[in-house]
């Protein structure tokens, strides 16, 4: 039977923090690190799956799946969806490796969703719009496993381009990409305090943001600006998590015209601003994120840094000098354990390209 691979990078938000939710834009770029799918199709409709590192195969059958909390969850939700959305797919096994680290924001879980998706398609011989594949593959995330998430992660990991920023319009769903100014990467420090988005504080933003917007008269907050935020009346605190969303949805739009100047400072100081309107607007960084972006930004070689991702905890990513990045690297950890007493972990990346490139 026919034998494949594929690999689906992980991905990093640049700019555009909890924009999704508010019908708006979001920069990021997929990183070099990923989750790489071998396999090969069977004559029958059974699965199986393995994957390194991780102990156990996974045993299934397209025709009475159902998710059980393992993480074959994520792949087998994938194979699902395509098989029911009428993609030609049947029994099959595959193993996947991965040098990207699980749950440190990076999205080990789109990358290992795309991973199998393209897998799919070239172990059965079909083709699906990239759009389409990114949001089947959220779907398998949303319906199958259960966790509720946004396209950016699925969009990253199949649009990446190697030394470019990913621009997502979360409410036309449309995807362009701009490049970078030679000479820059990405360093990732994860705080080691882990994030807890699924408490209530998200869901709490997403209220305080949907409340603004219909006090402004807006269907969501993308429809609305700094000034005509301004000008109106409403309380402080719901104003302040306006002025987060709205300020990300301008700073990414100005970053992109940045980007076409080839301008990484500019850029850099963008990502500066971002961080101190979560601090001061949305609220949604910790003294450790804080300590890791004002110690990164101190460093020679750093353009600028900012939570990303949900926030309350996680990880910085900082836009850097690829020339100096290693000293960076162990400055900023050895600085950032010295003021906080935790273990960072610093992730040097290269911006990469997205699965469908990687052939
Ligand atoms: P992340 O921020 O990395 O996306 P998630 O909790 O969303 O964290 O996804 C992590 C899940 O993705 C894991 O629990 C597992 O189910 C799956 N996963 C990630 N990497 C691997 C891997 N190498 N092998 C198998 N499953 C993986
Ligand atoms: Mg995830």
């Amino acid at each position: 039977m026919q034998s494949a691979s594929s690999f689906a990078p992980g991905r990093v938000e640049l700019l555009g923090n909890h924009t999704d939710y508010n019908g708006g834009v979001v920069l990021s770029a997929a990183i070099n690190l990923g989750i790489s799918a071998r396999g090969r199709a069977r004559a029958d409709e059974k699965i199986r799956l393995t994957s390194e590192g991780l102990s156990g195969v996974v045993n299934g059958d397209l025709e009475t799946l159902a998710p059980n909390d393992s993480w074959a969850d994520y792949p087998l939700g994938v194979a699902k969806v395509l098989h029911d959305t009428g993609f030609p797919v049947a029994g099959f096994e595959a193993n996947f490796s991965s040098n990207l680290p699980l749950g440190a924001g990076l999205s080990s879980s789109a990358a290992i969703e795309v991973s199998m998706a393209v897998l799919l398609t070239r172990l059965f011989n079909f083709e699906v719009p990239p759009i389409d594949l990114a949001r089947l593959c959220r779907k398998a995330e949303n319906e199958y496993v259960g966790v509720s998430c946004g396209l950016l992660d699925q969009v990253s990991s199949i649009f990446g381009k190697k030394d470019h920023a990913i621009f997502l319009d979360c409410r036309a769903e449309t995807v362009e990409t701009f490049p970078f100014p030679p000479g820059v990467g990405l360093l990732v420090v994860h705080s080691g305090v882990k994030h807890a988005l699924s408490g209530g504080e998200y869901n709490e933003r997403r209220d305080q943001c949907f409340e603004a917007a219909e006090i402004l008269g807006v269907p969501a907050l993308r429809d609305a600006t700094s000034e005509q935020l301004a000008a109106a009346v409403m309380p402080a605190l719901v104003k302040r998590r306006a002025a987060h969303i709205i300020g990300e949805n301008e700073r990414v739009f100005q970053a992109v015209e940045h980007l076409k100047d080839h301008d990484a400072v500019a850029f850099g100081k963008l990502m500066r601003e971002s961080h101190r309107s979560s601090m001061e607007n949305f609220e949604n960084s910790t003294p450790e994120l804080d300590a890791l972006v004002e110690i990164s930004c101190a460093q020679e070689g750093v353009y600028g840094a900012r939570l990303t991702g949900g926030g309350f905890g996680g990880a910085i990513v900082a836009l850097v000098s690829l020339s100096l990045i290693d000293n960076i690297a162990k400055t900023v950890e050895a600085e950032y354990f010295e003021r906080t007493g935790h273990n960072g972990k610093a992730y040097q990346c290269l911006i990469g390209d997205g699965a469908l490139v990687h052939e």
